[in-house]
């Protein structure tokens, strides 16, 4: 395995930057569907500033994290600044209210991890789930947007590799591999960790944003426009970043000592963070920190079966990628 380690990129490798380009661009969503989103946004924000006049309504996740694919759902939160809520009885009230204003499929699951009301739109055909004050996931799309808006390798990349993880079904929290949220933060912090770098730590710059959510400060510098340059002393391009990324996470990552932060910009030990061992039933063999809640390993769904599936996944892309003929096909073949 580390023999491999050192791996020099194939000289032919830009040959592949338009075939992926047009791969990326295949995934991006339609401008009529995301204006059909905020159409139903609208009608959501109508219907519960009836009931509830202060609270605000946020999309979050991939329809608004820029990360989205095409046809995905769209994830809301209801945030509403009570202390003496009852999440059950508001989600089954609102479950009442969006019944009478013809949206199907409407269910309460009140007793879910994360409980939530799902509906369909017959009118625009989206699918959403809504849930109560989730800001920590509102504040979290905010960060990924945010760096988004930086470099656009970083939105050409995560959706190759989400598209890939998809496609080999490595995308399941309840099979044991990662989320799209997992996904999109090795990203980041692959284009951090450049030389010279992609992407800034925006964590660890001056703070022009500034929340509070359940006790964690969600601090950093949000005034992204300002940085439209920081990634330009770097020439990579689309096909050298894929090989790039499943190289190192096929061949370079150090699982055993390791945890990848965005939130510091760098590699952190599993020592300092007390993850050696497994606790419960996190295991802490793959670990990526959240960037805020930061006790929180993205990689603890891992287990020991998913952690092979998930690295010899690794190493059939970065081969691939270092010697397939077609790699723009063959890294998303369907398991
Ligand atoms: P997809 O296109 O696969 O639906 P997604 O961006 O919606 O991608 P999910 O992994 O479904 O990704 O997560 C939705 C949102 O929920 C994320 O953007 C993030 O804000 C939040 N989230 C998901 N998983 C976690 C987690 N383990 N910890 C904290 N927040 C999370
Ligand atoms: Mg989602």
């Amino acid at each position: 395995r580390m023999a491999n380690k050192y791996m020099a990129c194939r000289n032919d490798i830009h040959r592949y930057d338009a075939p992926f380009m047009a791969v990326y661009k295949s995934l991006i969503p339609a401008e009529e569907e995301l204006e059909k989103q905020r159409q139903l946004m609208a009608q959501l924000e109508n219907l519960v500033a009836k009931e509830w006049p202060h609270a605000k309504l946020y999309l979050y996740g991939s329809c608004a994290n820029s990360f989205g694919f095409p046809k995905s759902d769209i994830d809301v939160c209801l945030a509403i600044e009570d202390d003496d809520i009852n999440k059950s009885e508001m989600l089954l009230k609102l479950a009442d209210i969006l019944q009478s204003d013809n949206l199907q499929n409407v269910q309460a699951l009140t007793r879910a991890r994360v409980p939530i009301v799902k509906l369909m739109d017959p009118v625009t055909g989206i699918s959403c789930d809504i849930c109560i004050n989730n800001v920590l996931a509102v504040v979290n799309t905010k960060l990924l947007r945010d760096y988004a808006r930086i470099d656009a390798r970083l939105r050409q990349l995560a959706f190759i590799v989400k598209h890939w993880a998809k496609s080999r079904r490595v995308n399941e929290t309840y099979q044991g591999t990662l989320s799209s949220y997992a996904y999109v933060l090795m990203c980041i912090h692959y284009l951090q960790l450049r030389r010279p770098p992609i992407l800034p730590c925006l964590q660890e710059m001056d703070p022009t944003y500034s929340v509070r959510v359940n006790n964690i400060r969600c601090v950093y510098f949000d005034n992204v426009e300002r940085l439209s340059n920081f990634g330009s002393n770097n020439r990579e391009t689309i096909a050298e970043l894929v090989w790039g990324f499943f190289n190192y996470w096929a061949y370079a990552h150090d699982y055993s000592n390791t945890v990848v932060s965005v939130r510091t910009g760098s590699i952190l030990g599993k020592r300092e963070k007390d993850w050696t061992r497994r606790v419960g039933n996190d295991r802490h063999l793959i670990c990526i920190e959240d960037p805020f809640e930061t006790s929180h390993d993205l990689g603890r769904v891992v287990d020991k079966f998913s952690i092979r599936v998930l690295r010899e996944e690794f190493e059939r892309a970065a081969k691939i990628m270092h010697q397939d003929p077609n790699p723009s096909a063959k890294l998303f073949e369907p398991y």
